[in-house]
């Protein structure tokens, strides 16, 4: 996203109704512009049929159900120029391929969370979330109003991908256990499905992290194959049925302060579309964005009740002195990646210079909200 600069946003603005009537001019006749400059021609006889592969099941909740709605508001935006198709994971290509289904252009867009590639680009997962990080507010407030989102789209343009922040999670919970985790030592030998940079921390405290896809993550739990397991929050917990099979139900999750998720889109495809379109798909994905976060708040607070008074689930908090450890392991991780990989280095600088500063404005206002205001 573009810096603001706030002396030329009003002429911009001016500027920009008139080209808004150039294109309702274009559209009346049908015609093609091209632009003076090389920007994309206006080709609006042209109709595009996109396909998004996703790392979702199909219409998961809240998740794919919105990605469904977003391939709506941009066909309405677009007045049915544009349709995308949405594939759940496995249905074109396989999740986690999705990434390169996209790069390779087999199809035209995905969607994800960055972290999963943290294989093919170690800094990848600072985009989506890494332990004891951001907030969704100070991750929106990095990516699209710090160098976030720049720093983004140099290390996609490398896979020819072009990212816009389309979704988070807000703040996760810390998963689910069969037994009480009073110290460090309660960590030791548990197994416990929790994937990325989160598995690597309870690694170094000892457990075992496992890596399974979500759909056998209640079997595995009930046959004891795992220990305990962390998914995303109340409401898709519940959905998932782990009230039924575990007995403790810890936060916070340290692991994922406020994921954020991902649109990506191929990038010479994105480059060759009409301006109109490509800001088209930005805004929708903006809107995603908070839509996301607005309906996860909404329904986890309704489910957290739930699981309370229907369930009677017993909430726990890992204690300090767990925490505190847990994010010494996350800094000795955090520097070998960081001495590893030269453009991981330079994410982490800007990420953790903007949570630094992020953390000083939160202290004198979110904090003491919380605390004393919000009791
Ligand atoms: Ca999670």
């Amino acid at each position: 996203m573009k810096k603001i600069n706030r002396k030329n946003f009003l002429k911009k603005t001016v500027l920009g109704a008139v080209a808004l009537s150039t294109v309702a001019t274009a559209c009346g006749n049908e015609a093609a512009q091209t632009n003076a400059g090389g920007a994309p021609a206006i080709n609006v006889g042209k109709k595009y049929r996109w396909k998004m592969v996703t790392t979702w099941p199909p219409n998961y909740p809240i998740i794919g159900e919105g990605l469904e709605e977003m391939a709506k508001w941009i066909e309405e935006m677009s007045s049915g120029r544009m349709k995308i198709k949405i594939y759940g994971g496995g249905e074109l290509v396989p999740p986690l391929e999705s990434f390169d289904a996209v790069s390779s252009g087999t199809a035209e867009m995905g969607h994800g969370g960055a972290y999963y590639w943290a294989g093919k680009a170690p800094a990848a997962q600072f985009f989506a979330s890494v332990p004891f990080g951001m907030n969704a507010q100070q991750m929106n407030a990095w990516l699209l109003s710090g160098s976030g989102l720049e720093l983004w789209r140099e290390l996609y343009a490398k896979f020819n991908l072009v990212p816009f922040p389309c979704g988070n999670t807000g703040v996760q919970m810390g998963g689910w256990f069969n037994k009480e985790i009073n110290s460090l030592a309660d960590l030791k030998g548990l197994k416990m499905r929790i994937p990325g940079f989160g598995g690597k921390v309870l690694a170094k405290a000892g457990g075992s992290p496992v890596l399974a896809p979500g759909s056998e993550l209640y079997t595995n739990l009930e046959r004891g194959v795992i220990d305990a397991t962390e998914w995303i929050g109340p409401f898709h917990d519940y959905k998932m049925g782990f009230q039924d099979i575990a007995k403790y139900y810890y936060a916070p999750g340290w692991h994922e302060a406020g994921t954020t998720l991902e649109l990506f889109v191929n990038k010479p495809k994105f480059d060759t579309l009409p301006k109109d379109l490509q800001v088209i798909i930005e805004t929708a994905a903006l809107r995603y964005n908070t839509w996301m976060l607005s309906e996860i708040e909404a329904q986890n607070s309704l489910y957290l009740d739930k699981l309370k008074k229907e369930n009677n689930i017993d909430i726990r908090y890992f204690p300090d002195e767990v925490l505190d450890q847990l994010r010494l392991y996350t800094d000795e991780i955090l520097a070998e990646i960081t001495a590893s990989d030269p453009f991981a280095k330079k994410v982490y600088a800007s990420y953790n210079n903007f949570r630094n500063r992020a953390k000083g404005w939160a202290a004198v206002t979110e904090k003491i909200f919380y605390n004393k205001l919000q009791k």
